[in-house]
């Protein structure tokens, strides 16, 4: 009999991308040149007004536990944030912060989910959401979206996917991997449908908000539709719009009654974010903005020069995704090729372990994902190092032959 629990060993996944990213590191560290598309972080440093507020907190020795769901301050600035940016009005009670988005959606879960409870997940999906349901005792039930179809959401299919077992539906936009928005028209017409089943919640993850290329506008769908307001969980973050991945600072805005009892979840659990993080997140709210822009400007122009690199490797395809810093490469051209060491590529994880092996560059398989036949790369990463990879990956493809 295993020491670890059956749940953990038969039924949970370790996060693939921190998987890949561990791999990458390891191979850099034996002196191999890889280039890592794997994990999604940006590449900006933290900006310096953001690391002052951090530096001022430790030398006024605001270094103890703050209250367990965040700290006064930073409350008041997400509270600040949402009226500013979304319409939004909430009260103190109805916000809470923790250890990144990440951990948020873990408390939502944990406290809502009752064995059995199913939360609709949209594919291709981020790789954790599956596995933090089933973590949680829920069980994810995947709706898939297309590439022919933009990745866009087919509300027939999510409707016929709602069973009374449904508890929560979880929407992310800008998407990690595929990059797809939904349209503020989309956001209606899908209300419209979730008003008629008033026991699901719709749990949004924001945490792309600001990177949204080509001067679209970001619609939140309690900004939308206000009537479903107490029925939606906006989970946001400073990790990705701010540079601070390991800061691990996220938050949730919603009705009062969950945000206590993913209180409840947290305070036994890791008693809140870092004190010293959460004042430099307070920084990041409330202080100059304009960083954001000119990341997005970088990020938009390295998308333009990716999908193009990429639309012209033979046997590779990709949308131009409207936001993120995400592509979802097509490969199935190359499943069921030949290596030049006459090694079968059967699926897209093989594709992507070959691209590591031969090209040095990480990525991660569209299966983590929920979508075979797909890879996904992130281009948070220099310029240099995305055309070097992209000519890596090229040579790489090339090399490839058909079976028989
Ligand atoms: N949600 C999505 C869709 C993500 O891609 C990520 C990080 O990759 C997160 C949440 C977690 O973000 P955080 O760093 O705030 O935990």
């Amino acid at each position: 009999m295993s020491f670890i629990s059956n749940n953990i060993t038969n039924n949970i996944k370790p996060s693939i991308t921190l998987l890949i990213d561990a791999k990458a590191k390891e191979l850099k560290g034996k002196g191999f040149e890889v280039i890592s598309l794997g994990v999604g972080e940006p590449d900006f440093d933290t900006p310096l007004n953001i690391k002052q507020a951090a530096i001022k907190a430790i030398e006024n020795g605001y270094t103890k536990y703050t209250a367990a769901g965040g700290a006064l301050e930073l409350k008041k600035a997400i509270i600040g944030k949402f009226k500013r940016e979304n319409n939004l009005d909430y009260s103190l009670n109805q916000v809470m912060v923790s250890s990144g988005a990440k951990q948020v959606i873990y408390n939502a879960l944990m406290a809502t989910l009752n064995p059995g409870d199913e939360v609709i997940t949209l594919a291709p999906y981020w790789v954790s959401y599956p596995e933090m349901i089933k973590i949680a005792g829920g069980k994810p039930v995947i709706v898939e979206t297309n590439f022919d179809d933009n990745f866009s959401i087919n509300i027939e299919n999510i409707e016929q996917a709602i069973s009374p077992n449904t508890k929560w539906i979880i929407l992310n936009s800008p998407n990690n991997p595929c990059g797809s928005v939904y349209s503020k028209q989309e956001l209606i017409k899908l209300a419209e449908m979730l008003a008629k089943y008033p026991h699901v919640h719709i749990l949004c993850d924001d945490i792309y908000e600001h990177l949204l290329y080509n001067n679209e506008k970001f619609f939140n769908l309690a900004e939308v539709v206000p009537h479903l307001k107490d029925r939606i969980l906006i989970v946001n973050g400073v990790s990705k719009a701010y540079a601070m991945t390991g800061w691990r600072i996220g938050y949730a805005a919603g009705n009062e009654e969950l945000i206590k009892a993913m209180g409840v979840v947290q305070s036994q659990s890791t008693s809140g974010a870092c004190s010293i993080s959460q004042m430099a997140a307070v920084e990041a709210l409330n202080g100059p903005q304009d960083f954001i822009s000119s990341h997005k400007q970088i990020f938009q122009n390295r998308r333009n020069f990716m999908v193009e690199k990429i639309n012209s490797i033979r046997g590779l395809s990709c949308l131009s995704p409207k936001g993120a810093f995400y592509l979802f490469i097509n490969c199935q051209k190359l499943l069921n090729s030949k290596t030049t060491e006459g090694e079968l590529i059967t699926n897209s994880a093989d594709f992507v372990n070959y691209l590591m092996d031969r090209a040095l560059v990480a990525t991660v398989s569209g299966s983590s994902f929920g979508a075979e036949g797909y890879f996904r790369i992130s281009y948070a990463t220099s310029e240099k190092n995305l055309a070097q990879a992209v000519d890596r990956i090229k040579k790489a493809c090339e090399e490839l032959q058909p079976n028989g």
